[in-house]
């Protein structure tokens, strides 16, 4: 039983998205121009026991949001270990991913992960960075 039930304030959501200039902190969608709000992402998530302090939310898109849920690792079954998501409060974007032509690249097992659960490169989401 989860025992974060409280909704994170209005106050931190706003500070959250400015925090990442309205940009999807995991696959970098701009929620500038969007139909669907932005949200506010629990890196670990409630069902985890994760905080609503501001170093455990990520700004996010609905599809990486959606996609992620209540996950926070996967599993590398070339090596069969448990590996965790790409973590934006203690990450950096570009040692885990590169954008080929509109696509997300895994530079690392870690964003290959992130790319392969949080399905970043679905077809239905390449319209949004300009492809198809
Ligand atoms: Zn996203």
């Amino acid at each position: 039983m989860p025992t974060n039930n409280v909704p994170v304030s209005a106050t931190t959501r706003k500070r959250v998205a400015q925090r990442a200039s309205y940009i999807c902190e995991y696959c970098l969608a701009q929620d500038e121009g969007s139909f669907i709000g932005f949200e506010v992402d629990h890196i670990f998530s409630r069902k985890h026991n994760g905080s609503n302090e501001e170093s455990n939310l990520a700004y996010a898109c609905p599809d990486c949001n959606r996609n992620k849920g209540t996950d926070i690792a996967s599993i590398d079954w070339n090596n069969r270990e448990i590996v965790r998501f790409f973590n934006p409060r203690t990450d950096i974007w570009a040692e885990h991913f590169r954008l080929s032509s509109g696509f997300i690249e895994p530079v690392t097992v870690i964003g290959k992960l992130t790319v392969d659960i949080f399905r970043f490169n679905d077809k239905v989401r390449l319209p949004d960075r300009g492809l198809f």
